[in-house]
């Protein structure tokens, strides 16, 4: 089981390549372990390294095995919760302390690209846009981004009818949509192999094939055991994300997150003639349904994700949903296979959003990212570790005071189907 590799993707084809790390073979010492070795477990590694602190991360397969090597490579400072729901339920306060530490994340993803020199990550802020699937969601997304403009003071992005998203996207499909600025895309795995390069050169440990097995404790510390070997330490941060339930090592979190499944294909290397007509900008583009899907560009190559009741495993049938949806927004692709296909899990919380605080006063845990976490993940990764180190930084509806489950867990799997198939059927009827 844990000798399994990353699913051969177009990030496994296009990355830099891997830095070898060893397996745990001996009893060592460290002041964090760190479980999990994704943007949470790599930016915290660096965190620690910058107080002064030895961090050791222990990744059960490789570096970039779960989330972070599959992710369709979409930076932004967006939560799964728009924030006039979040303004409408928590306060104009709350929410615009959210927008900032969107904001922060993003900045977090920028300052390691140019800090540690991840150039092979290609983070380009080309933006955005959301685009409407029926007149129902442009009229929410007008009203959404009126509140941004009136409550947030933010005034880069623009509304686009539906022509100007037909000329953006070459896809007749939508109903107007919004470009906004403050988003980019990159290649996901180069910048997690950039991260775990960073932390290497910069005297932190990283054990790969290393699953943490469970903690026992030891004269007021802990001592994280795996297969062949164990690491005695003083704190601990469970970064697993999705992931949260190969050992009990990281049973305390396992219920607080529903791993749902989400794919991505791309197709062969398409004639520079078809990016005259489609994706002409370069951007990141995403619909309002329910059952998100969205696309962009990756060299001359595109790429179509979404979610579905796509459930533990990969499906055939799951991909060819996936594919007919890109057919019927891109005829032009008509003639073009699809080249390679893979799936990862997103970590869906109950609230929507991300969780973070302590288990105990020397075990932190940072998860649930929802799908959309590759800068906020690089940027609580760093404030887990601040916590564990005492620190108290305003993170409003992500700090969390114990981890918080999901009411009827093992209800999850039927769960996740029926709402699956009700987002794809109020989808299908345009409410
Ligand atoms: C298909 C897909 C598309 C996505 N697209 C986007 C996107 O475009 N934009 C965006 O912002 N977000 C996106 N996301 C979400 C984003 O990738 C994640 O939020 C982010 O990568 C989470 O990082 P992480 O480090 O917390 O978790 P992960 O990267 O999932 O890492 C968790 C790691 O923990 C390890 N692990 C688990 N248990 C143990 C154990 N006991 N011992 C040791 N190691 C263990 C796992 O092997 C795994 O490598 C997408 C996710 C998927 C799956």
């Amino acid at each position: 089981m844990h000798k399994s590799a990353l699913p051969l993707s177009l990030w496994r084809e296009t990355a830099t390549p891997a830095t070898a790390h060893s397996e745990l073979h001996d009893n060592v010492q460290a002041d964090v372990v760190i479980i999990g070795g994704g943007y949470t477990g790599l930016s915290a590694a660096l965190r620690a390294i910058e107080l002064g602190l030895k961090p050791a991360i222990l990744e059960a397969r490789q570096i970039g095995f779960g989330a972070s090597g599959r992710n369709g490579g979409v930076v932004s400072t967006k939560f799964r919760v728009s924030l006039s729901d979040i303004a409408k339920t928590h306060g104009k306060n709350v929410a615009k302390r959210m927008n900032a530490l969107g904001h922060e994340a993003m900045s977090c993803v920028e300052n390691y690209i140019e800090q540690f020199g991840i150039v092979e990550a290609d983070l380009r802020r080309t933006g955005n846009i959301r685009c409407a699937h029926n007149e129902t969601a442009f009229t929410a997304l007008v009203e959404e981004a009126k509140i941004v403009r009136e409550v947030f003071g933010d005034t880069s992005f623009t509304i686009l009818d539906a022509k100007a998203v037909a000329e953006e996207t070459g896809s007749t499909c939508f109903f107007g949509g919004i470009l906004n600025f403050h988003a980019g895309i990159f290649h996901p795995l180069s910048y997690c192999r950039g991260l775990a390069k960073a932390v290497l050169a910069n005297g932190g440990s990283i054990y790969e094939s290393s699953p943490a097995l469970r903690f026992t404790d030891e004269g007021g510390e802990k001592r994280v055991h795996t297969t062949d070997g164990s690491i005695r330490c003083k704190q601990v941060l469970i970064a697993t994300n999705g992931y949260s339930d190969i050992s009990s090592a990281t049973e305390a979190v396992r219920k607080t997150v529903i791993p749902f499944r989400s794919a991505i294909i791309a197709t062969e290397a398409l004639p520079s003639a078809i990016f005259r007509e489609i994706l002409r900008n370069d951007r990141s583009y995403s619909e309002t349904r329910r059952m998100m899907r969205w696309f962009r560009r990756s060299s001359n190559r595109l790429l179509f994700g979404g979610r579905g009741a796509f459930g533990k495993n990969d499906s055939p049938a799951a991909y060819a949903m996936l594919e007919q949806a890109m057919r019927d927004i891109f005829p032009q692709l008509k003639e073009y296979r699809v080249a390679s296909r893979w799936s990862g899990l997103v970590a869906m919380t109950m609230d929507s959003l991300p969780q973070i605080g302590l288990i105990e006063k020397n075990i932190a845990f940072s998860l649930g990212y929802n799908g959309a976490g590759i800068a906020m993940s690089s940027l609580l990764g760093r404030y887990a570790i601040d916590i564990l180190q005492g620190k108290q930084p305003d993170l409003a509806l992500m700090q969390r005071q114990k981890p918080e489950n999901i009411p009827f867990f093992s209800m999850r799997a039927p769960a996740v189907r029926t709402v699956a198939a009700w987002y794809q059927l109020l989808d299908r009827f345009g409410r």
